[in-house]
């Protein structure tokens, strides 16, 4: 079996105003100490399983990890050797077959030094949180770099020998335009990125933006956020500009150089166990999911004490399995196999998604259902409809 891993870094030099995850802004002082509760973690996660009822050993007996994806936060933060440690961890705890090993890495944090130590320690995949090229947008939601940190960083990356690199960028962001949103992809494309992620502003309660956006408050720059037409639009010229130079568009916020799709978040999509290491990190074994103690210093406290820190748990009963499977895979351009998974479920769908079809929302080709390419940006409505 194939598996991937899951490293999570929790922390960030600052909070940027739309980020509704768990993070913290903390003192170097307390990383060193949380790699020590993670390796702890993934060296001992058979017995900590064994002993919390999770996945028996023996069902992991055949792993063989292909991937690793450190994220966080800010994970390239850590130090270089933290890094190497926390990827040598894996390799002797697990039969490994690395294909692809990934740090989520922001600009304003990458030296020389560190970058070439990065791929030393295996690290061939960085996946670059740039969010847009306009110095008034990073500044707006208080990201740490400007525009010439991105040019400066991807010479230091390909000069280290980092072939595969992605970019991601925000749709939605306070004072973005279609004219500073077009510049953003114009340079994006100029970087020529292996891979591109593009995600469209989420406003929620999470973030200080998102509340200011609900309560129709004016700090954070929310005044300033572009309105959902606009944000859709963005999204379309980017769905055509890339095409146009070539990428393929494989998941609705996910595009890649062809051949070069993220073999780590793929597993996510397709429903592949993968194991989920530190704070808030998340797991699932095919049959179950479960996720760790969000808060770094609780998750560093229950491993010194030898404890496994997860905080949820959930073991899948067929019908949200089977809503997963929908969810997950209609977010993948190649769409699903509904014989497939009617089989699989017992379940008749044809009905549902022939609702879908009339109202223009999924296009069938023979035993394949996809969205319609002029609802992706909208997905979550089909998925609603498609869940009633
Ligand atoms: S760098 Fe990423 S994880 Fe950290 S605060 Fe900003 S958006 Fe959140």
């Amino acid at each position: 079996m194939q598996l991937g891993v899951y490293i999570q870094v929790p922390f960030c030099q600052t909070k940027c105003t739309y980020c509704n995850f768990h993070t913290d802004v903390v003192s170097a002082a307390r990383f060193r100490p949380y790699v020590e509760a993670v390796t702890r973690e993934i060296r001992g996660h058979r017995m900590l399983y064994e002993e919390a009822g999770l996945v028996r050993p023996e069902a992991l007996a055949d792993a063989v990890v292909d991937t690793i994806y450190i994220g966080g936060g800010t994970p390239s933060l850590l130090d270089s050797g933290e890094l190497q440690r926390l990827v040598e961890s894996v390799g002797e705890t697990f039969a490994t077959e690395l294909r692809e090993v990934t740090l989520e890495a922001d600009p304003e944090t990458i030296e020389e030094a560190k970058a070439r130590a990065w791929a030393r320690a295996g690290i061939n995949r960085i996946s670059f949180g740039l969010q847009s090229f306009s110095d008034r947008e990073l500044t707006a939601v208080g990201r740490r770099h400007r525009r010439a940190d991105i040019f400066r960083a991807v010479s230091i990356l390909r000069a280290a020998g980092i072939a595969n690199i992605s970019f991601d960028l925000i749709a939605g962001l306070p004072h973005q335009t279609g004219e500073s949103w077009g510049a953003s992809i114009t340079e994006l494309l100029a970087l020529a990125p292996e891979h591109v992620s593009i995600y469209m502003l989420e406003i929620d309660e999470g973030s200080r933006l998102g509340k200011e956006i609900l309560s129709e408050g004016t700090r954070y720059s929310a005044a300033a956020v572009p309105g959902d037409d606009a944000v859709v639009g963005f999204y379309e010229v980017a769905c055509g500009a890339l095409a146009a130079a070539g990428y393929h568009h494989y998941e609705i916020s996910n595009w890649a150089k062809p051949g070069l799709e993220s073999l780590h978040n793929l597993k996510y999509w397709r429903r592949e166990a993968y194991l989920g290491f530190g704070a808030g990190a998340h797991s699932f074994s095919g049959a179950e999911r479960w996720g760790n103690e969000p808060d770094a210093a609780a998750y560093v406290r229950a491993m010194e004490a030898g404890r496994l820190p997860v905080a949820e748990r959930e073991t899948l009963t067929s019908e949200r399995a089977l809503e997963e499977e929908l969810f997950l895979g209609l977010r993948q351009l190649d769409g699903i196999d509904l014989a497939r998974i009617e089989a699989r479920y017992g379940v008749q769908l044809a009905k549902r998604f022939a609702r879908l079809a009339a109202g223009g929302f999924i296009e069938q080709d023979g035993p394949l259902v996809r969205l319609a390419p002029g609802r992706l940006s909208v997905s979550n409505e089909v998925f609603v409809e498609l869940l009633r």
